[in-house]
């Protein structure tokens, strides 16, 4: 097995996506993946799941998790497809969200990092911006929270912590039953209140 399968393989990838060409450099420090598809592949158009046709494609590079001490990229010519009913969408990666620079791996290393300490600190252990980290951070905890259910939270306890040496506050707001954070906002004053209200519906 030639490396380009192993790392298909490795990756997850299945038809007709696949790890076309490695290139790595040692004084670069570098991985990149160049992943393709063959020619005449069909996608499923993402509104109706059709295979259709590529209309055209755009170029996308992805941070991927370090192989060892080398930064790791994907690179890939994302397609739109040409469906008869809903004309050109873009497709779906398997391997990233639309809009990120990052795989989702790499996304699922930044979550979990995040969660031990400041994301600063992160950033710059993975040599990336702290305000391309907090775009992660921020469509996950969105998307967690939507996810979240108060129709049963019967006793709320309100409290307020400082942070950052004791200039700043936050309102915590806390499932008593459950015993779980259910909203936090910055401040110490009614409008806290009003924040969570807003929140709650
Ligand atoms: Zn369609």
């Amino acid at each position: 097995m030639v490396p380009e399968e192993l790392f298909s393989l490795a990756l997850g990838l299945v038809p007709p996506w696949l790890v076309e060409h490695v290139t790595f450099s040692v004084e670069e420090k570098r991985l990149d993946l160049n992943i393709n598809f063959p020619k005449g592949s069909r996608f499923a158009c993402p509104v109706c799941g059709e295979g259709c046709p590529v209309h055209d494609t755009r170029d996308h590079t992805w941070r991927h998790m370090d192989f060892f001490q080398h930064e790791a990229y994907l690179h890939a010519r994302v397609p739109r497809v040409k469906c008869p009913e809903h004309g050109v969408h873009q497709i779906p990666v398997p391997w990233a969200r639309e809009g990120s620079h990052f795989t989702l791996l790499f996304e699922a290393l930044i979550m979990t990092l995040v969660r031990e300490m400041p994301v600063l600190t992160v950033a710059r252990l993975v040599g990336e911006t702290d305000t391309l980290l907090w775009r992660v951070i921020d469509h996950y905890v969105h998307e967690a929270r939507t996810r979240v259910d108060m129709a049963h939270v019967h006793a709320v306890g309100v409290d307020e912590t400082s942070s950052r040496r004791g200039h700043d506050f936050i309102t915590l707001f806390v499932d008593l039953n459950a015993r779980r954070l259910l909203f936090a906002t910055p401040g110490k004053d009614a409008k806290t209140f009003e924040k969570f209200s807003a929140d709650l519906q």
